[in-house]
């Protein structure tokens, strides 16, 4: 069985003392677990300093974001050559950076390879936004970003690829709009056969599918319970540790529900 894999994104929130205190709050709430992987995505200051704090054993830890060149003349910039070794993944085409720093989808195809060539599993955020969701092009626009991600990959590197279905509509809601598991299922099926077809049967089954968008402690298990969905990845909810722990919680006792069937 797949381990269920929890991704907690930070986003551009806590400064290095704050983000010590979240990980000592974290780690006296969660237990470790074998089939449930909890991977934190804080900002890219404060990696080099968790990086000595977490409990490797408890956690895994995730760039928000890197530039697709390794090295040389690219100011402000921070390469996968340089997070090699430091982390464990890197979030790549997360809808705020596609939207706010107008990453395009060959963009992403380039830091998805980046990422792959420096052994870094790349987390790739795919998803329409809500214009293209009423205009019917939901199917249309999470194929377009994820063949153009993945086509410099060869089928044994999908093995690391990790994605996550992100309707752009549902990140951050709230005012109570949440996908339903009746609407992220047949995206996630969707997903599947783009991989399959791209990469064959083995390649779609052996994926990991994850659900991005609004997630909390309150539902994190009717959409961990949808089939084909092997994991989370909360934004707000993860800077919380009563909910990040809960929703490690949840798909901890899943497993256990799951095994006992
Ligand atoms: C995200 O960061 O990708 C996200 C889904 O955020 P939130 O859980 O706050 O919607």
């Amino acid at each position: 069985m797949k381990r269920t894999l929890i991704v907690g994104n930070w986003k551009m929130n806590l400064n290095v003392h704050e983000a010590s205190v979240l990980v000592k709050q974290l780690n006296d709430h969660i237990q470790i677990h074998r089939e449930v992987e909890v991977a934190l995505a804080p900002s890219m200051l404060t990696l080099q300093p968790l990086s000595h704090e977490i409990d490797r054993r408890k956690f895994s830890l995730a760039a928000q974001n890197a530039y697709f060149k390794d090295e040389g003349a690219y100011t402000g910039e921070v390469s996968f050559t340089m997070l090699r070794d430091l982390v464990d993944y890197c979030i790549v085409g997360h809808s705020e950076r596609r939207i706010f720093f107008h990453e395009g989808l060959e963009d992403v195809r380039d830091k998805v390879t980046a990422a792959i060539r420096n052994n870094i599993a790349p987390i790739l955020c795919i998803g329409e936004t809500h214009q293209e969701r009423i205009q019917g092009e939901s199917q249309r626009v999470v194929h377009d970003q994820l063949t153009t991600a993945l086509s410099n990959l060869t089928a044994e590197d999908i093995d690391k690829v990790v994605i996550v279905y992100e309707p752009v509509w549902a990140i951050s809601t709230f005012n109570g709009i949440h996908a339903k598991p009746s609407d992220i299922k047949p995206m996630v099926d969707i997903v599947r056969n783009n991989v399959k077809e791209l990469y064959g049967a083995t390649a779609a089954n052996d994926a990991r599918v994850l659900y991005g968008g609004s997630v909390d402690d309150q539902n994190v298990r009717a959409y961990l319970e949808i089939d084909g969905v092997d994991g989370v990845l909360p934004g707000a909810a993860s800077l919380n540790y009563v909910k990040f722990s809960k929703i490690v919680d949840s798909a901890y006792k899943l497993k256990l529900d799951k095994r006992k069937k």
